[in-house]
């Protein structure tokens, strides 16, 4: 629909408004003539007179009614302009989609043909948003905007709902080949890096699906079906869908009460961290140690990591959490032995932080630890945000003398050009392809080629997830340098990991 155009006013009706106002207008001044009202003042004859009453009226009557068309459609214009279209991508605004929703909702239960509404996310807006500042933000949005418009089928209903929330009337009778394949390709497409003058950025997104007249006609209900279904993919890691289901009523009630319980938690000190040994294969033994969160909740009990972290990721809460991990990580390095290091898991949030470099800094400060113990674990998705950033921090890293872990590698980016230009000194390969590695040998396979891949980029290796002594034998077979996982030791507290090295140390005494 043209901004400009008033649904309820065609050209016609205006020019039958204007004209029977004159015409009124015209007929009151005859009705003045008739009547002989006044005597001319300057000898004018009263048929003179009553004639110039009977044109002025006419026109100014017909100039009040075009000047109030004018006004009003002005400022339906305006209103228009101003709740309907989504001012920086040019997009339906909300206010519009539900509108649409409303809409496609009775065509959909009429003609008994699904429509589906599908619900789109940049994972963290808020957080990149802050760290690459609000202009480069809305660059973000337009980009994602036009290039979401540009794969989806003319016509489809597209809206801004959020910052970095988008939603799609899909009709099924458009969903050629299905709707499963149609998500899937714009997911990959939409995660795609999106270069800008002076630097590129790559978003993770998150997608939730209902199905009209299905899932409901409420306008409202459905959209928080929908994100219902797309917190529920998110759960399941970047760049994942969900088709709503009734269930997810009960997962948003748990996501809800950990985003409410966090802040009290971390205040109560109900976190915890455990450490998992690496071990050296050539060495023949361990040489550093993973910090794990642990969240002990004193009526809940033990909350895993993958299960609060992502909320964390979403309220912030990640900060201040990142920086008591990487504090307490350094300090309990002091108590490790002095030829391991410390592992840290570093959240992307807290990657692209300005103040990043700066804490780290201060945690080896406060602890007195020497840089070259400190490793930190950081996923190839994190790097891949804002590159120029990221290649940056990890060479004002390396410059400090901390060594840095591509974690989960593997999982992430296909495209591996990107290593050459950063600054890291170990691939570690995710445990994904260590489970698969005794029964499939494209596992086997990839493995080699990481292995192969560090050696040309001079950088070390680890394989995590190693369960069985055969996964570590293939593993040292194909050239990885350590291992770690349950079948080398489990995550646990500092205590338990002093009393085995004290046992150890004894052990070789002895
Ligand atoms: P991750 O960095 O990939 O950590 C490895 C995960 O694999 C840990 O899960 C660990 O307990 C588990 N694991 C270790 N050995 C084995 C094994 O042999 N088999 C299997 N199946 N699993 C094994 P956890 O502790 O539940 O942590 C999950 C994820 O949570 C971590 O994945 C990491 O991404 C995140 N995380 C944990 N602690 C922190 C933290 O302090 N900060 C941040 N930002 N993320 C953290
Ligand atoms: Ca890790
Ligand atoms: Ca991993």
């Amino acid at each position: 629909m043209k901004s400009t155009a008033h649904p309820n006013r065609s050209k016609v009706f205006r020019l039958i408004t204007i004209a029977s106002s004159a015409l009124g207008s015209f007929v009151l001044g005859l009705w003045a003539l008739k009547f002989n009202f006044g005597v001319g003042p300057v000898g004018m004859s009263p048929e003179m007179i009553g004639s110039m009453i009977a044109s002025f009226c006419a026109l100014a009557a017909g100039g009040a009614s075009m000047s109030y068309f004018a006004g009003v459609d002005e400022s339906a214009d305006y209103v228009f302009n101003e709740t309907q279209i989504d001012k920086l991508t040019g997009l339906h605004s909300r206010v519009a989609m539900i509108g649409k929703i409303a809409e496609a909702s009775i065509a959909a239960s009429r003609k008994g043909e699904p429509v589906f509404l599908i619900d789109i996310d940049i994972d963290r807006f808020k957080q990149i948003n802050d760290a690459i500042g609000y202009g480069r933000g809305d660059d973000l949005v337009r980009a994602f905007a036009k290039r979401l418009k540009e794969n989806l089928p003319k016509r489809v209903e597209i809206g801004r709902i959020g910052a970095g929330e988008f939603c799609v009337l899909y009709p099924d009778r458009k969903a050629m080949p299905s709707m499963d394949a149609i998500i899937n390709d714009l997911i990959e497409v939409m995660m795609k890096p999106y270069q800008f003058a002076r630097h590129s950025q790559s978003v993770n997104i998150s997608v939730g699906v209902v199905a009209l007249p299905k899932d409901g006609d409420d306008p409202t209900v459905l959209l928080r079906r929908s994100n219902l279904a797309l917190q529920h993919a998110r759960l399941r890691g970047h760049g994942n869908w969900a088709v709503f289901q009734s269930e997810m009523g009960e997962v948003a009630d748990f996501r809800r009460w950990i985003e409410a319980e966090l802040h009290t938690a971390f205040e109560r000190g109900d976190f915890e961290l455990h450490y998992q040994p690496q071990f050296d294969l050539a060495a023949g033994r361990v040489v550093g140690y993973e910090a794990l969160l642990r969240w002990s909740h004193p009526e809940h009990g033990m909350i895993p990591p993958m299960e609060f972290i992502p909320i964390a990721e979403e309220t912030g809460m990640i900060e201040p959490i990142g920086r008591w991990v990487l504090r307490s990580a350094c300090h309990d390095a002091l108590r490790l032995p002095r030829d391991c290091f410390v592992a840290v898991n570093i959240s992307p949030v807290q990657f692209m932080n300005s103040e990043f470099i700066a804490v780290v800094r201060r945690a080896l400060e406060e602890a007195g630890l020497e840089a070259s113990r400190l490793e930190l674990e950081v996923t190839e998705t994190a790097m891949m945000q804002d590159r120029e950033r990221a290649a940056k921090i990890l060479n004002e890293l390396t410059e400090i003398g901390i060594s840095v872990a591509v974690d989960d590698f593997g999982t992430g980016y296909s495209n591996l050009s990107y290593l050459v230009d950063f600054s890291f000194q170990k691939l570690k390969i995710d445990k994904s392809f260590v489970s698969r590695m005794e029964k499939d040998e494209s596992s086997g396979a990839v493995v080699s080629t990481i292995v192969g891949l560090s050696r040309a980029l001079g950088v070390h290796t680890i394989a995590e997830g190693v369960e069985t002594e055969n996964q570590a034998v293939l593993l040292k077979a194909a050239g990885c340098e350590a291992v770690q996982g349950y079948f080398y030791g489990r995550p646990a507290p500092l205590s338990t990991v002093f009393a085995k090295e004290r046992g150890r140390v004894a052990a070789t005494v002895h």
